[in-house]
């Protein structure tokens, strides 16, 4: 089973799917693989730090969401696909929805363009299920300014209408899309674990 985990920046979706996991470990019951996009191996992560390196200066919004699909492209085939072969669960931070929203309508290249490119990347392939943690720009970049301080990379200074219009992209997607689950991730922490765990239990058997 592929699911995968989408949301804005500082929805706390990694916080959230670290937690699962810990919890998927104790319980012992489900192999799975927990990964991440951009990366979630050696090619990919190097793509993924040209990606985030402040250094190189501006990069082009064409040649950024070409980027994300190589990456997401040799995510997939190196390490994701083997994982379902082998039966596991796999549960992914970020996947095509975030480039849909972020480049295709943050950065304005077009959802549908976007879209496109990355079914050529994915051959197709979406997730089962995608846990959708929704929290609205203003609480989210609060709580990077709290807890990223230290962490600033060049994706970290886009403007709040930015961040606007990504966050409205991914309701505009969350309504559409059955495979969408939309998770209230403003709550309190141990409630949106409670959330994300009651939709993993219902999609996986046992
Ligand atoms: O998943 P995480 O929040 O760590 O993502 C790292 C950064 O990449 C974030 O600032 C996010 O906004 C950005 N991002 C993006 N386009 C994507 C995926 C992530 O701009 N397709
Ligand atoms: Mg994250």
């Amino acid at each position: 089973k592929f699911i995968t985990f989408e949301g804005p920046d500082g929805s706390g979706k990694t916080s959230v799917l670290k937690e699962i996991a810990a919890r998927l470990t104790q319980k012992g019951t489900v192999e799975y693989l927990l990964t991440r996009e951009p990366g979630g191996n050696r090619i990919a992560e190097k793509i993924r730090g040209i990606i985030l390196d402040k250094q190189l200066g501006e990069m082009d919004a064409r040649t950024e969401a070409l980027l994300y699909a190589a990456a997401r492209r040799q995510h997939l085939v190196e390490t994701v696909l083997p994982a379902l072969k082998a039966d596991k669960l796999v549960l992914c931070d970020r996947y095509v929805d975030s480039s849909i929203v972020y480049q295709g309508a943050g950065r304005g290249l077009g959802e549908a363009a976007v879209a496109h490119m990355n079914e050529f990347a994915t051959n197709g392939l979406l997730p089962e299920l995608t846990l959708y943690f929704d929290v609205s720009p203003e609480i989210g970049l609060k709580r990077i300014a709290r807890f990223r301080s230290n962490e600033v990379n060049r994706l970290d200074k886009e403007s709040l209408t930015f961040h606007e219009t990504v966050h409205a992209a991914y309701l505009r997607m969350a309504k559409a899309e059955k495979r969408i689950v939309t998770i209230d991730a403003s709550q309190p922490f141990k409630n949106v674990v409670s959330a994300a765990l009651q939709q993993l239990n219902k999609a996986l058997p046992g």
